[in-house]
């Protein structure tokens, strides 16, 4: 069947007046009994290095802020990584073990477990290890970045640097649970989930990847819109990888391909201050570069394959290939669904992204009030980028907010310990004071 052109879906979209179809899709995910496990552990450490923390400065707080407002989407960008159920371990412990061999000098190519025969230790690749390990990147994000890791550096650096070097007291926070609800009622409006068990990180990344051709089918064949869409990238080829979910594409009544980026608003029907919208903005324009540079056959397999670092032929589990099968791919290996993901995007019909909107909601009747039209500046995309990734690389040292953006510092969970703001508050002292 030819896949219809942009013309014919959009007579498809006036004839049904944009409302949801009911044909549904399938998305696929693991389920969360590894999440939960990671997720005590997680807790049970930061409880450990509570009592650490509070013995060095004795004060803890925790308010709404930033840093939570953002967690939900990026919570949902670290969840499109699904969890490997058959081994019981998640991606990033597979990743884990693969670093520890490999600064030992010794890596088996045969799979993509740490091997614990140690062979030769070469001390230059070790250097390389090590210094590689003190990049921000390694140390805190395992090489690569979310795209709310980007937004949450917009905000402020130094406070996401804190996020993860200052244990805090994790707190029932209400809008975000509402939020991430809605997230969830929206997704489950066009398409149902179908949990599937992994037993490799390669397994993990196929599962992304049937996600990716099957969205990318539908807006193909007609679907009004795809919600939830795993998205991925080098952004103009600078060196880090950058992974993120995009809340929905679809066509506009004009027959522009658009992103459409959800937020909540908890108290009232208001737009947030400006400084959180330069956020959004920020966001969208990241998800828009990564998809058009797939479109444009940009991203190769290559890269993927380094920064991510998995096998190219690399056998994908029964499971998975059951799922591959029935979405008619006849892939065996990781290498090959690759491959046709790429070429998917480069050779469907698939434009790039015409128009970025962000779309607020209110979460007392879940009912959309407004509206934001992004414009899209790749110039200051890339400048932006190039500055954020030199701290990610370790380039620079980290850096709080200026001066004109100091009330972000009153509702900071750092503010008490905050050595950058001691440090500009110390400047203005000593200006008035000559
Ligand atoms: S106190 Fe201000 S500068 Fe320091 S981390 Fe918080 S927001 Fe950033």
């Amino acid at each position: 069947m030819a896949s219809p052109t942009k013309r014919s879906r959009n007579s498809a979209n006036e004839s049904h007046g944009w409302t949801m179809r009911q044909v549904k899709s399938t998305q696929f995910s693991a389920s969360s009994s590894q999440k939960t496990r990671d997720m005590k552990v997680k807790n049970a450490s930061q409880q450990s290095n509570l009592e650490t923390f509070f013995k060095k400065c004795g004060k803890l707080t925790v308010s709404e802020d930033q840093r939570t407002r953002e967690s939900d989407k990026s919570n949902r960008e670290d969840e499109s990584k699904p969890e490997l159920q058959n081994t019981g371990k998640s991606e990033r412990d597979i990743d884990n073990s693969m670093q520890i061999a490999e600064s030992a000098g010794c890596v088996s190519d045969e799979t993509n477990k740490a091997t614990s025969s140690v062979t030769f230790i070469d001390n230059e690749k070790v250097r390389h290890r090590e210094k590689k390990e003190e990049m921000p990147l390694w140390k805190f994000k395992w090489g690569r970045l979310c795209v709310t890791d980007i937004t949450a550096q917009h905000w402020c650096e130094q406070q996401l640097l804190y996020t993860f070097t200052i244990p805090t007291v994790p707190v029932e926070n209400i809008p975000m649970t509402v939020g991430s609800s809605m997230h969830l009622a929206r997704e489950l409006e066009v398409h149902d989930v179908v949990p599937v068990s992994v037993s490799s990180k390669e397994d993990a990344w196929a599962i992304k990847l049937l996600n990716m051709i099957d969205g990318v089918s539908g807006i193909s064949f007609g679907v009004p819109c795809i919600r939830e869409m795993p998205i991925f990238g080098e952004p103009y080829g600078k060196g880090i990888f950058v992974v993120g979910v995009i809340d929905e594409l679809r066509y506009s009544e004009k027959g522009e391909f658009q992103l459409c980026e959800f937020k909540s608003r908890a108290s009232s029907r208001t737009l947030p201050r400006k400084a959180q919208r330069k956020n959004h903005a920020l966001q969208v324009m990241i998800y828009k570069q990564l998809f058009d540079e797939l479109v444009k056959g940009l991203l190769k397999k290559e890269t993927i394959l380094r920064h991510v670092k998995l096998k190219d032929n690399k056998l994908l589990s029964e499971e998975v290939l059951m799922h591959l099968r029935k979405s008619g791919i006849t892939s065996k290996t990781f290498g090959e669904l690759l491959d046709i993901a790429l070429l998917k995007f480069q050779f469907s019909d698939l434009p790039c992204i015409d128009s970025l909107i962000i779309e607020y909601s209110f979460q007392g009747d879940c009912k959309s009030f407004a509206s934001d039209k992004v414009g899209f500046d790749a110039d200051w995309l890339n400048s932006r980028l190039d500055h954020y990734f030199s701290f990610w690389r370790g380039d620079r040292e980290v850096e709080g907010v200026d001066i004109e953006d100091a009330w972000k510092c009153h509702s900071c969970d750092f503010s008490d310990i905050c050595e950058w703001k001691k440090e500009k508050e110390q400047e203005c002292l000593t200006k008035n004071k000559t």
